[in-house]
Order: structure tokens, then C-alpha cells, then sequence
């Protein structure tokens, strides 16, 4: 079966519009999708009634939280997206970015770059601010030539940009996807560049704290990566999910629909709502 639970629209920092998304899932023949956007669910009052059975949308998100001192992505799946425990959470994790991208231009604006916030609101416009849309503004300001310059001279892991402390906790964010009937699944596990004793000790953490699923398979990884991740998954007794983390098209680490299949001896995550 063609799933992919990991996608992202044009209301957080994708390029497509929710429903654009639902007409290029079936044209790469996906039959569970998931639209997971970061921090918000706006993307689901827009493709409302879009489904015949041959796909199956399932909703999602993605909450960004901290652990110790890591950035950490977490998959709230099949979740009720109209429900009050997402609307909190929603509206918890915007004050949350608005301080945040206000504290990173502050951050940009010691380093010498003026006006980081106002161009980053005018990049974001509608969709939920986050620093894919201070890279654009850096790139269109001349500051940096590319998107990835842009992450690795001021964005990313350690930079003026990677602020995370505005996030709640690892535990609430969980537990906002429990209350809204969501399964809580650790996106990305490989991205995070932990060692694998501290990879363990955030998965046990994340255990605790009521989280059930982990990504085995994101985007185009190496073999490698898959069957790391996959004991890890088997050891922590955790269910496999796997997605794209697509953002727009014609990235081939990350397109819309063409992700592995999960190892055979993991449990998939969508055993429990099929
Ligand atoms: P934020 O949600 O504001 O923390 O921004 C995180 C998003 O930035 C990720 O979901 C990616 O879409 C994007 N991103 C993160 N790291 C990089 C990178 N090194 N190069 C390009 N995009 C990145
Ligand atoms: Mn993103
Ligand atoms: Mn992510
Ligand atoms: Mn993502």
C-alpha cells in the first residue's frame, strides 16, 4: 500500500495548498495520506469532503517541542483536528512562534540583519511563521545566496535562528495529542544527529510521556538508517510509522508518495485506526 503520513501545505512552510496536495497524492497513487503541517491544522477545514475511498486522509500534525536541548518534532496522527484539545494546542504553539521568530530577528538583528522580522511576516503572510520563511527573506535580501546558506550561517542547529525555548514541553505536547484521540509519533528520529545512547534516552522519554509511535522511514534514507531505526522500534516496543516530510515538488529526498516500505517486522501505526 502507498502511505505517506508526513507532508506538509502551504499553511505552514510547503509550497502547495492543501488541496493540491490531495489531487498530487493521487496522481503518485498514494492511498493514506497524511497533511502534517507544523503547528497548526487549518490545512483540514480546506480539504473537507475530499475523499472517495481510494484515498484515505488521516489527520495530522506536527508539534515542535524541546528535549534538554534539542529541537524535537512530534506526529500527531489521526487526530480530531476540530476538537478543543487541537484548537489549545494550536493556539499555544502560535504565541509560541510569534515570540520565537520575534526573539530570532532580535538574534539576526545583532549579527547586522535589519528588518529579519517584518521581511519574514511578509514571506509567511497567511501561513504559520517558522524559519523556512526568515531563509526566504535572507536569500531575497542578498544576505545569503541559498536556503541551505541560510540554515547553515544562521538558521540551523546552534545559530542565530535556532531558538527553542519558547515550545512546551515534550509531556504537554504528547498529551494534546492524546486528548484530541491522536496517536503521538517522534517525527524524524535520524535528523536530530543524537547519539544513539541519547536517541534511546528520548525515545524512553518520549514512552513515558505517553508517546506511542516513532518514523522508521523518512523521506529517501539509506538502508542503514532504516534498519537502525527499526530495532529501535522493535526494542522500545513503539509503532512504525513512515512518510515523505514533502514540502514541495521536485525534491527527490522528499517527494510526495514515494517512501519505502516499513520493514516487515515492525508494527505499523496504522494497525490502529484501519
Ligand atoms: P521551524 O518549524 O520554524 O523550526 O522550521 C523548521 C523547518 O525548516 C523544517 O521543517 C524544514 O522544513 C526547514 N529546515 C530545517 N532545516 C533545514 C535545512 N538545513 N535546510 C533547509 N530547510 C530546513
Ligand atoms: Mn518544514
Ligand atoms: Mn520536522
Ligand atoms: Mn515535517
Amino acid at each position: 500500500m502507498n502511505i505517506d503520513l508526513h507532508t506538509h501545505s502551504s499553511v505552514s512552510d510547503g509550497k502547495l495548498s492543501p488541496l493540491e496536495i490531495v489531487r498530487q497524492a493521487r496522481l503518485a497513487g498514494v492511498e493514506m495520506l497524511s497533511i502534517t503541517d507544523h503547528d497548526t491544522v487549518a490545512a483540514y477545514t480546506q480539504i473537507k469532503d475530499q475523499g472517495p475511498a481510494s484515498l484515505a486522509i488521516i489527520a495530522g500534525v506536527e508539534f515542535s517541542t524541546q528535549w534538554k536541548r534539542t529541537g524535537i518534532h512530534i506526529l500527531g496522527l489521526n487526530i480530531k483536528p476540530d476538537s478543543d484539545a487541537i484548537h489549545c494546542a494550536v493556539a499555544i504553539q502560535h504565541d509560541a512562534r510569534l515570540m520565537r521568530a520575534q526573539r530570532i530577528a532580535d538574534n539576526l538583528r545583532r549579527l547586522g540583519i535589519e528588518n529579519a522580522w517584518e521581511g519574514a511576516k511578509l514571506m509567511a503572510g497567511d501561513s504559520v511563521i517558522g524559519r523556512p520563511h526568515f531563509a526566504r527573506f535572507l536569500v531575497d535580501s542578498g544576505v545569503v545566496r541559498d536556503f541551505n546558506e541560510a540554515f547553515r550561517k544562521y538558521l540551523g542547529a546552534g545559530k542565530a535562528g535556532d531558538v527553542r525555548q519558547y515550545w512546551a514541553p515534550m509531556a504537554s505536547v504528547v498529551q494534546w495529542i492524546r486528548d484530541a484521540g491522536g496517536i503521538a509519533v517522534l517525527a524524524h528520529p535520524d535528523k536530530y544527529q543524537l547519539t544513539n545512547t541519547k536517541l534511546s534516552l528520548l525515545l524512553d522519554d518520549f514512552s513515558d510521556s505517553g508517546g506511542e509511535g516513532m518514523e522508521v522511514i523518512s523521506g529517501r534514507q539509506s538502508t542503514d538508517v532504516t534498519s537502525k531505526l527499526a530495532n529501535l522500534c522493535r526494542q522500545k516496543a513503539l509503532l512504525a510509522s513512515c512518510g515523505s516530510d514533502f514540502h514541495q515538488l521536485g525534491q527527490c529526498w522528499a517527494e510526495l508518495g514515494r517512501v519505502a516500505a516499513l520493514p516487515l517486522d515492525c508494527k505499523a501505526v496504522w494497525e490502529r485506526w484501519t
